[in-house]
């Protein structure tokens, strides 16, 4: 089967506009918490318009295909990775990526028309998309929660840079036959291989920014704004699972309910704001103290409830007593303290309500008896 090259990159190209027009329309659509994806668009553009440039080789003098094609390529790259720094909230690394562009392309204007030299060229080429893709495959993998998309993007910018090392080893063998254009077998694959890996990397960024929109959804809908515990039904829902998960296999859960300490002398001395502080500095100490599994719920004003999945009686009272040493020590200002109460499933629990309100009747013996302790139902 022969594969003609130009075909094969006039239609990555026809693709690039298209893509860049998905990518902005998420811009549009999506928060604006969803950064990066205009520098996304605007690369993939870029790129696209160098594809055009270097798919007319031949017919184009070699400065605009070249030069300008492959400039602009390298270009397009900088500007997906500059992309993903903005999405991933990293301070932008232009000034040296920037630098190592402007550098390549005026090697590369160097080796088109001062002192033509096609291995050069390849090399200058190469080696700057390979660093620009590692590097930003490196970014993700440090910064991302490495959710499905983030490890799809990955993979096809990794496959990419492959592809460009393979390119280069192939151009300065010889299978290139010195013009890209070439239509021999190693041409025609390589550039459907870098088409493909094109494609999926802007898949992979459609895919990254719709999974930060879930999950900013999901945290609206889930967490309290103001310290990130869950609210009062996710937490419900959270808990029954639990419950019924830990019955079936007869496992322990236990459960503590806290409620700050004169919380309303707090607000009423130190002001509303200072109150707020320290609801977020006590789920910053709480947090602390969690287990993947541990769920901590805000039911309303300054009081929590915690989840402990597969957790004694004694072993809730040991994290119960560090949380409340963690709390009573804490050295924000104002300083406060909290009651709790703990307690463990028992048969006679008839329901989750059931067992919450054992642990409230504890927590409010703690309040009566003076406070700043942890007592067990
Ligand atoms: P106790 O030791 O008996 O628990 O006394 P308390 O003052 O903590 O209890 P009370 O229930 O009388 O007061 C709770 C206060 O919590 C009243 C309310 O103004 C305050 N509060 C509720 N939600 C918030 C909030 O989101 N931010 C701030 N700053 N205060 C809140
Ligand atoms: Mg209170
Ligand atoms: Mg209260």
């Amino acid at each position: 089967m022969k594969l003609d090259i130009r075909t094969i990159l006039f239609m990555a190209a026809f693709m690039g506009p298209l893509m860049a027009f998905v990518l902005l329309s998420l811009r549009r659509n999506y928060p604006v918490s969803v950064r990066g994806l205009g520098w996304w668009a605007g690369g993939t553009l870029v790129i696209f318009i160098g594809i055009v440039l270097v798919a007319l080789r031949d017919i184009l003098p070699l400065l605009a295909t070249v030069w300008g094609g492959n400039s602009l390529l390298i270009g397009g790259t900088l500007m997906w990775l500059l992309g993903t720094e903005k999405f991933l909230g990293l301070p932008t690394s232009l000034r040296t990526t920037g630098a190592l562009v402007l550098v390549a392309s005026a090697l590369l204007a160097y080796f088109v028309q001062v002192q033509p030299f096609y291995e050069a060229r390849v090399t200058v080429i190469d080696t700057t998309l390979v660093m620009l893709i590692v590097l930003h495959s490196h970014r993700l993998a440090q910064h991302n929660r490495f959710d499905f998309s983030g490890r799809f993007l990955v993979l096809s910018l990794m496959a990419t840079a492959c592809a460009w090392v393979v390119q280069g080893a192939g151009a300065l063998s010889g299978y290139t036959e010195g013009n890209a254009m070439v239509s021999n077998n190693f041409n025609a694959v390589i550039s459907a291989v870098l088409t493909c890996c094109t494609l999926l990397t802007l898949i992979g960024f459609v895919l990254l920014a719709s999974e930060r929109v879930r999950d900013e959804f999901e945290r609206l809908a889930t967490k309290d704004s103001l310290t990130g515990a869950l609210m009062r039904r996710a937490w419900d829902t959270a808990a029954q699972l639990e419950m019924d998960r830990c019955r079936r296999h007869g496992r322990d859960l236990s459960l503590i309910a806290m409620d700050l300490d004169h919380f309303k002398q707090i607000n009423d001395t130190y002001g509303h704001l200072a109150g707020d502080k320290a609801l977020i500095d006590f789920v910053v100490r709480v947090n602390t103290h969690l287990r993947r599994q541990d769920q901590l719920g805000r039911l309303g004003g300054e009081e929590f409830v915690l989840l402990l999945p597969e957790t004694s009686q004694n072993d809730a009272v040991v994290v119960a007593e560090r949380i409340r040493a963690a709390t009573a020590n804490s050295p924000a200002h104002p300083r406060y303290t909290v009651s709790m109460g703990v307690a463990t499933l028992q048969p006679s629990d008839m329901s989750l309500q059931h067992l919450m309100s054992r642990a409230d009747a504890a927590m409010y013996r703690a309040k009566d008896q003076g406070r700043n302790q942890v007592v067990t139902q």
